[in-house]
């Protein structure tokens, strides 16, 4: 039996802190692709390794461990996470999703899902009378994605899990912004926890990798058989990668979020600013929300300059964070969502979300917070 730890000494205090057979600290990398059995009747725990390989079951027990779940399972990538996750619908079935989702799901939905025969209605998830008015008879998913996409709006997980529950329907959720470092919606009766570990949990720019946790058991069984069946595996060098991500999750996660807020404070109060979206902030819509549901609004805000021409001057002159598609890494990240994260998007659907062409998002890093807002300051003053 695992001792109760907080949370950031179960990043570092699992089972697979030493090596059982070596004592190495460091989880070996199994190359192997396949397994030899001793046995001629019996086999090991392991025979293929799509099927399982013990450096990436490190990964997989110690996402579960972190979300509170039962079962982990690793993926190629989130989108290789967040599709296969949605195979557990069916030919004629329905979903609800955010309006504001991430992009590459937006794409999955509208262009994939719907040629096999899985329709959806988009809803803005932070009206949960909009919520309940468009489940259908056939719908079998609510998902959520919290806080969103580039506007960081908050939906009430607990309020969403109530519908499901009453319509019989899965919850998922995307928990890429926040990691269980801040939230753990399994806790909250949500039935799959969705990441991008591209973003916080690898947390390094280096490495693509996705992860989907539950608790149930039966839940469970289905996923591993869809993880079989796709083969979305994550290979074993970028499960290690993650692995030494995942270990100082929660000091970045801190240090990142606290930086957040200061930058988000700052930016609410300068001129050249027209709208901050931050959930972390007093006056925002969702800042009692996010703090009923966790433990802190993250490392991710977006701000609204004038218009295009505006962003575009302040991405010229800013020198700190990267100009990049992605977030979650150790330096920080400027994102422009209209042309990034948000391209598959038409634009008429993009206006319709609030991502406007003077939107930008950014995801804090390990700079130092002062450096950031000295180098923000220079670059307002130019964007004018
Ligand atoms: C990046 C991202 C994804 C997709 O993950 P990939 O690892 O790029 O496939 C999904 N959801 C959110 C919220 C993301 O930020």
């Amino acid at each position: 039996m695992e001792k109760d730890f907080h949370f950031q000494t179960k990043l570092l205090h699992n089972n697979h802190k030493v090596d059982k057979g070596t004592g190495a600290v460091s989880v070996p990398i199994h190359h192997s692709s396949t397994f030899h059995q001793f046995d001629f009747d019996t086999f090991g725990k392991y025979d293929y390794a799509r099927s399982g390989n013990p450096t990436r079951e490190v990964v997989e027990e110690a996402i579960a461990q972190l979300e509170g779940g039962t079962r982990g399972f690793a993926f190629s990538s989130g989108m290789a996470a967040i599709s296969t996750a949605f195979m557990l619908l069916s030919k004629d079935d329905h979903i609800v999703l955010t309006k504001d989702v991430y992009g590459g799901t937006f794409r999955l939905v509208t262009r994939v899902l719907t040629r096999l025969g899985i329709d959806h209605t988009f809803v803005d998830m932070t009206n949960l009378e909009e919520v309940e008015a468009n489940i259908k008879e056939n719908t079998k998913l609510l998902y959520m994605e919290t806080p969103s996409n580039p506007t960081m709006k908050v939906t009430d997980i607990r309020g969403v899990v109530e519908l499901a529950k009453k319509y019989d329907c899965y919850t998922f959720l995307d928990n890429t912004f926040l990691t269980p470092a801040f939230q753990r919606p399994l806790e909250l009766g949500v039935d799959v926890v969705l990441h991008s570990a591209t973003k916080f949990l690898g947390g390094h720019s280096d490495v693509v990798a996705g992860l989907a946790v539950v608790k149930d058991e039966e839940l469970g069984n289905e996923l591993a058989f869809l993880h079989n069946s796709f083969g979305t595996i994550l290979g074993v060098q970028d499960c290690w990668l993650l692995l030494r991500g995942m270990k100082t999750l929660s000091v970045r996660m801190e240090y990142s979020s606290k930086g957040a807020l200061e930058i988000a404070t700052w930016l609410s109060k300068h001129e050249a600013v027209k709208k901050v979206y931050y959930p972390g902030l007093e006056d925002d819509p969702g800042y009692t929300l996010q703090k009923s549901q966790a433990s802190s609004a993250g490392a991710v805000l977006s701000f609204e300059l004038e218009d295009r021409e505006a962003v575009k001057k302040f991405v010229d002159a800013v020198e700190v964070p990267v100009f990049a598609v992605s977030l979650g890494a150790v330096e920080s990240i400027l994102s422009y969502p209209a042309t990034m994260s948000h391209a598959a998007m038409p634009p008429e659907e993009r206006e319709a979300r609030g991502i406007s062409d003077g939107l930008l998002r950014l995801s804090v890093g390990l700079e130092s917070i002062e450096d950031l807002i000295a180098d923000f300051e220079q670059a307002l003053r130019s964007s004018k």
